[in-house]
């Protein structure tokens, strides 16, 4: 799997999909550029999303708000004071690290120790053996796996009461138990604010301090009143939102999982009080049908519903993906009960209230929110496309299998030879079907190159111009998937391509 990540990652750049940020100045730190193909498969999930929440919702409307909000936006919303990670440093090796992090990344040593013995076991038994009660009756297996769940329950604990001490005194203790960084020495844990500041105005003395914003909510909450009167909105209705969002993250591993500067798309629907829990389950069966519509395999997909709620949440889960490196969160739901519309009354002093005719009284209303991260989102479909095939005759291509309506290009157009007009013909064909779809052309090497060099971008279809193409007006179309080849006329291309690739 860590070959597989890899793999993605080579990918992503020698086809044009995401370069390091800065590259030749040797790259910024969770900082990502999206090459000519990447930019289209970006813009393609953003549209896919914008079309599914607002052009199908009769009763959801976009927004797009600015980046730079009003400073006490953050006080409001918690993030001044509780938009923190624990940060730990090691005198050693003067290396940086999240607590959370290191914690679970003991847990996880632990973890792989207990799959090792039941590994082990597997082998001996062979086909009598027993998973599910090896794991529940073995020690050593018992043994590791319970010490990784105290480990986990402690640090929650210690971190919801803040108690900092405790989380250092826990990880010096696995340090000693079971080494991980190689050294003993840290410093005590710190809270460090994840939003990005910055300053508004050019004077020194009344310039204003700003954060970029970290996360995009934030702007439709302060906008629902808005929008409410002058689209006069009825509840429950929803707005939706897609735009940067700046996290000064410190573990910025997993190459665009965790970016400092990443792309949400949000939707927070308001619901009336008392509703929220029902509008709830139906957003979560939304959202799962959504991803699930796509086409890839539904087992890679889970719910995790959380236990432990955020200050301003009274249920949340998230949509799980299974990533080559595991399962991680891809999306999150979240009933966030009337937390940001009051705590905006109270900083703002202005009511922000709905008033329901049907009720005959006003109210805040109560906010469901669907929270996606498009990079995630390029992610999870980029590793689960990406496939490495062997085929009847024995050979191996490299094919990205991106969904049809988000691929790049929908069709690269082939002349099977560089002169006898040809390319004149392949030319004309791009120019009737580009108003429609992007279309790539390529006159270089061998037909068969150019195919696995198309299967390899994403390209669902190529359109072969042969000479015979110049007397009976058709061409050969083959099918990236199933490497399928048919004759059609060249002006059915249209029709044949578009049926595949709209939503
Ligand atoms: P995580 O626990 O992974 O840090 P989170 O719970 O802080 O994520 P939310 O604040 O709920 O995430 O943000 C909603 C969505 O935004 C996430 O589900 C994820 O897809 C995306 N997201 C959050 N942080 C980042 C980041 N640093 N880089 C890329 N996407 C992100």
């Amino acid at each position: 799997n860590e070959d597989k990540f890899k793999k993605v990652i080579s990918h992503a750049k020698e086809y044009g999909y995401i370069f390091q940020s800065s590259e030749i100045y040797d790259g910024l730190s969770a900082v990502y550029d999206y090459g000519q193909n990447g930019v289209e498969l970006k813009n393609n999930i953003r549209n896919y999303w914008w079309k599914a929440m607002v052009q199908m919702h009769d009763n959801i409307v976009g927004l797009d708000a600015a980046i730079f909000m009003h400073p006490t936006t953050w006080k409001a919303s918690g993030h001044v004071d509780a938009f923190n990670d624990p940060l730990i440093d090691n005198k050693d090796s003067k290396k940086r690290y999240r607590a959370d992090v290191l914690i679970e990344d003991f847990a996880e040593k632990l973890n792989q120790k207990a799959q090792k013995e039941i590994e082990k076991a597997a082998k001996r038994f062979g086909d009598a053996f027993d998973e599910e009660q090896y794991k529940t009756t073995n020690p050593r297996v018992l043994g590791y796996l319970s010490k990784k769940d105290e480990i986990l329950q402690r640090m929650a604990r210690s971190l919801e009461k803040e108690d900092l001490a405790d989380v250092k005194a826990l990880i010096e203790e696995l340090e000693i138990a079971c080494p991980l960084s190689g050294s003993k020495n840290w410093t005590d844990v710190k809270q460090f604010n994840l939003m990005f500041g910055t300053k508004l105005g050019a004077s020194v003395d009344s310039a204003m301090d700003l954060y970029l914003r970290p996360e995009t909510a934030q702007g439709i909450f302060v906008n629902f009143l808005n929008v409410q009167k002058s689209g006069r909105m009825k509840i429950p209705f929803g707005i939706a939102q897609t735009g940067k969002a700046f996290r000064n993250e410190i573990v910025a591993r997993q190459f665009i999982f965790r970016m400092r500067e990443f792309e949400q798309m949000e939707m927070q629907f308001f619901v009336r009080p008392g509703e929220e829990l029902k509008w709830y389950e139906e957003w979560k069966e939304n959202r799962i049908k959504w991803h699930y519509s796509l086409g890839f395999d539904q087992k890679k997909y889970r719910f995790h519903d959380h236990e432990k709620l955020a200050h301003y949440a009274n249920a949340a889960a998230d949509i799980e993906f299974d990533f080559p490196f595991g399962f991680k969160e891809l999306e999150g739901i979240h009933s966030r009960t009337d937390f940001d519309l009051k705590a905006h009354e109270k900083f703002s002093g202005k009511k922000l209230q709905f008033f329901d005719p049907e009720l005959n009284e006003s109210y805040v209303p109560y906010v469901i929110e669907t929270s996606i991260g498009l990079d995630r989102m390029f992610l999870a479909i980029f590793s689960e496309s990406l496939q490495e095939e062997i085929l009847t005759d024995g050979s191996e291509r490299t094919v990205l299998k991106i969904p049809a309506v988000l691929a790049p290009n929908k069709a690269a157009v082939l002349p099977l030879v560089k002169k006898d007009g040809l390319p004149e013909l392949a030319k004309k064909i791009i120019d009737q079907l580009k108003f429609d779809f992007n279309v790539d052309y390529d006159e270089k090497d061998a037909i068969g190159r150019r195919y696995r060099r198309q299967d390899a971008a994403g390209t669902p279809f190529c359109i072969t111009v042969d000479h015979e193409s110049l007397t009976d007006g058709s061409v050969t179309i083959r099918h990236r998937d199933t490497m399928e080849q048919k004759r059609v006329k060249i002006d059915t291309l249209i029709d044949v391509i578009g049926k595949e690739v709209s939503v």
